[in-house]
């Protein structure tokens, strides 16, 4: 048996692009030959991040100049997502695919930072969406996802893995292929910090997670979105965003990895749901935001309880909500949508 049939047999097959970066095809079903070679002529891959401390706030902040030349929103035809085809060679040579990961061209770690960052394309039609996926490629974006963070986990330039979507040109996303990003951080992204800070105190203080107490609470209350037998989808008691969700096992869950697969797939089709009512908001398709809270690479493992978030800056259909001074200066959220009006219109879509 060669060494190729037994990648592909397992659905999963790591091969180079032109530069040596590294992609990996997720396939739905074992036996795709995906050994298509990238015929691009590219420079040398050189992510060139830097790390800096930021002594006033006691936070990180990564410099990555060279990204200032990424690809913007490509002409149609042009997109750096879609597969290769005739004189068209993108970042994935293959002609068709189901899911990839791969190293991002222009990424905002590696270098002298250390850290990775990939770019996951969740299908390669063009103008499909994430909750538009049917349940078999769902179930293969969570494989990818569950893969991509104990992998990248283990290397040891990395502390945290932050798997995310931005979804919209009005939020800043620069290329509409369906896709999202994970960053591989050298240190534990502030936000996550604070949030294992608090769990710690709580487990501390109580003996319990933090997490299972809050879902336990929001069972059968009027913030509930969409559940299934292990997931809660609920809007926070203190939500930030005029629509915001969070998805979390009832049970401590530290990671994607530790779900076994009939559970992750669960997990999957309850996340696509909370995004198809995202898209049901308004006529057009919302922009949102959507990350997942995971437990870091080797710390605090015990304090961690996996949960995804997404929200949405629309707050109706034709206003942004964009952070004022009192949310960038001082942190201090003000939300003008009432958290239990939000989930009653999201539970009803
Ligand atoms: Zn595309």
């Amino acid at each position: 048996m060669s060494a190729h049939a037994v990648t592909a047999s397992t659905a999963r097959t790591s091969v180079r692009l032109a530069d040596g970066r590294e992609i990996i095809y997720f396939d739905d079903e074992p036996g795709q030959d995906r050994s298509t070679p990238d015929r691009r002529d590219l420079p040398p891959y050189a992510p060139a991040a830097e790390l800096r401390y930021d002594v006033l706030h006691g936070e990180e902040v990564l410099v990555a100049a060279h990204r200032q030349n990424r690809t913007y929103q490509p002409a149609p035809g042009e997109c750096p997502l879609c597969p290769s085809h005739g004189d068209h060679l993108s970042e994935i040579p293959a002609a068709d695919y189901d899911v990839v990961s791969f190293e991002n061209r222009f990424p905002s770690l590696g270098g002298s930072a250390g850290g990775r960052c990939e770019v996951l394309c969740f299908t390669s039609y063009h103008d499909g969406s994430f909750a538009a996926l049917p349940p078999e490629r769902l179930a293969t974006v969570g494989r990818a996802w569950a893969d991509r963070t104990a992998a990248l986990a283990k290397r040891p330039d990395v502390e945290y893995v932050f798997l995310f979507e931005n979804r919209g040109a009005a939020i800043g996303a620069t290329l509409p292929h369906p896709h999202g990003q994970i960053y591989a951080f050298p240190y534990v992204p502030p936000t996550p910090r604070r949030m294992l800070a608090a769990a710690e105190r709580f487990l501390e203080e109580h003996g319990r997670c933090l997490m299972c107490e809050v879902v336990a609470r929001e069972a059968a209350g009027p913030r509930v979105v969409a559940e299934t037998d292990g997931f809660l989808a609920y809007v926070p008691e203190a939500a930030r965003w005029p629509y915001e969700v969070y998805v979390a096992p009832r049970v401590c869950v530290p990671d994607l990895p530790a779900l076994d697969a009939a559970r992750r797939d669960e997990l999957m089709r309850l996340y696509a749901d909370v995004l198809r009512r995202f898209d049901a908001l308004y006529e057009h398709p919302t922009p949102y935001m959507a990350y997942w809270y995971q437990a870091p690479a080797r710390t605090k493992r015990d304090a961690a309880h996996l949960c995804a978030r997404v929200y949405t800056p629309q707050r109706t259909a034709d206003k942004l909500k964009f952070l004022a001074t009192s949310e960038t200066g001082g942190g201090a959220y003000i939300n003008d949508v009432l958290p239990e009006a939000a989930a009653a219109r999201l539970r009803e879509l």
